[in-house]
């Protein structure tokens, strides 16, 4: 399904194509979100890129080798984590206006996450280790196995 998402002020609008029409989410709790976006992102997994207008309010940071983060830059608003090796868009969940419901799944690098707050819901949880661990382990063979503690 087609779906939209947009800023804060409205300059930036995306057109986004979804496999599901709920997606899954996942919390990221690592330092670095939390500085971005003042609090851990939820975003959702996956969601291909169909149309961009308002590429001109868009300012991408590299904050790392391997990562750029766009934000608005007339309202702040973030508006995606892109990982650059998988050429793949992590769309902050609060993008979204109304159709979508969303299925929270997991939380990342939960190791990293403060001990202030603790989100209820039942969801996989990988430390930062993990989560390298699981891409090198997935680059070299299909492994599909949810058991992670
Ligand atoms: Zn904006
Ligand atoms: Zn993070």
């Amino acid at each position: 399904m087609q779906t939209k998402a947009k800023c804060l002020c409205g300059s930036v609008n995306f057109e986004i194509e979804l496999s599901t029409s709920k997606p899954e989410v996942a919390a990221c709790h690592c330092s670095m979100c939390r500085k971005w976006l003042g609090g851990p992102m939820l975003a959702i997994d996956s969601g291909k890129l169909i149309n961009v207008s308002g590429e001109s309010f868009i300012t991408r940071y590299s904050s790392s080798e391997w990562a750029e983060r766009g934000f608005c830059n007339k309202c702040g608003t973030s508006l995606f984590y892109y990982l650059l090796p998988a050429e793949q868009y992590h769309f902050p969940a609060g993008l979204f206006d109304g159709e979508l419901s969303f299925n929270f799944s997991h939380q990342i690098f939960i190791d990293e996450k403060p001990d202030y707050y603790d989100f209820a819901n039942e969801t996989q949880n990988m430390t930062g280790a993990e989560i390298f661990a699981h891409f090198e382990s997935e680059s070299e063979s299909e492994n599909e196995n949810g058991n992670n503690t």
